[in-house]
């Protein structure tokens, strides 16, 4: 599409969204999208109107996530998002196959993410969470720039790498004059089920470090525990399916922040 069009046509899409929150993260597999998704259900519960796309279009997890399948109803022309503990959920995950590996260029990825925040159903929303792909590159970027976003959150794990990361995905939205509402340290430390110890697995506090030396806010830590792991591949994400436990307090503290 033409440089400018899809911004254009995207603003009378989200017109009736208060926030758009990207969820960033420099790398795969750090839990941008177990975040994504706690944080959306965290902000429902205060209240809000929330819906989550998952603009992950690499590896789409959101139906694994929130245990949604099938292809969503289109009523005058707009597809019906699936929905899960209140919130309204929209993943490529919907609309392609499983198996289908996803070799896809720059612009299709843009236009698929048009596709999935201009002809949904949003309906009048107080949040829209966006899920984004991992990683700083073109494509990042280009949704970076044609989203018009409220703001950023950054996930990273306490590990150098994942900093270096996390501190070009900061770089990135900045570049963009997108504001940083903050980095979450993700699997931050391991607390044993059986000796109660606790291990600082990937050593610990480096995103908060991070986010001291970029001047950008740190939002809390979240634990690797594997409560947080079985229930995002159970499809009941922490907060909605343990909303009083310490889990869903940590995410909730978060929403709260953010
Ligand atoms: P990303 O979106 O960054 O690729 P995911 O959210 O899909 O990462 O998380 C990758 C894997 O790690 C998933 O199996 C998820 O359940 C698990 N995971 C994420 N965060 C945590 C955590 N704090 N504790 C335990 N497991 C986690």
């Amino acid at each position: 599409p033409p440089q400018g069009a899809p911004r254009q046509g995207l603003a009378a899409a989200v017109a009736n969204i208060r926030f758009i929150i990207c969820v960033a993260s420099g790398k795969g597999g750090v839990g941008k999208s177990t975040t994504s998704a706690n944080l959306a259900l965290g902000l429902a519960a205060q209240g809000w109107r929330v819906g989550l796309l998952d603009a992950d279009i690499y590896g789409p997890s959101a139906p694994r996530l929130f245990g949604l399948h099938g292809k969503p109803e289109v009523a005058d022309g707009k597809m019906i998002p699936h929905e899960a503990y209140g919130v309204k959920v929209m993943s490529i995950g919907f609309l392609v196959e499983e198996d289908v590996p996803m070799v896809w260029r720059g612009p299709m990825v843009s236009q698929a993410l048009t596709q999935m925040l201009g002809d949904v159903a949003w309906g009048p929303l107080d949040a829209l969470v966006i899920d984004m792909p991992p990683g700083t590159g073109d494509v990042q970027l280009t949704l970076a720039q044609q989203v018009p976003m409220s703001g950023a959150v950054v996930v990273s794990t306490p590990q150098d790498i994942a900093l270096i990361d996390a501190r070009r995905a900061v770089s990135m939205f900045q570049r963009v004059e997108a504001p940083i509402l903050g980095i979450v340290e993700n699997m931050s430390y391991f607390l044993c089920p059986h000796c109660g110890g606790r291990s600082e697995i990937f050593a610990h506090g480096g995103a908060r470090h991070d986010a001291e030396k970029l001047g950008v806010p740190f939002l809390g830590e979240v634990p690797l525990d594997i409560a947080i792991r079985e229930t995002s591949d159970a499809g009941r994400p922490v907060v909605g399916a343990d909303p009083q436990g310490e889990h869903a307090a940590i995410y909730l503290n978060l929403a709260a922040k953010v």
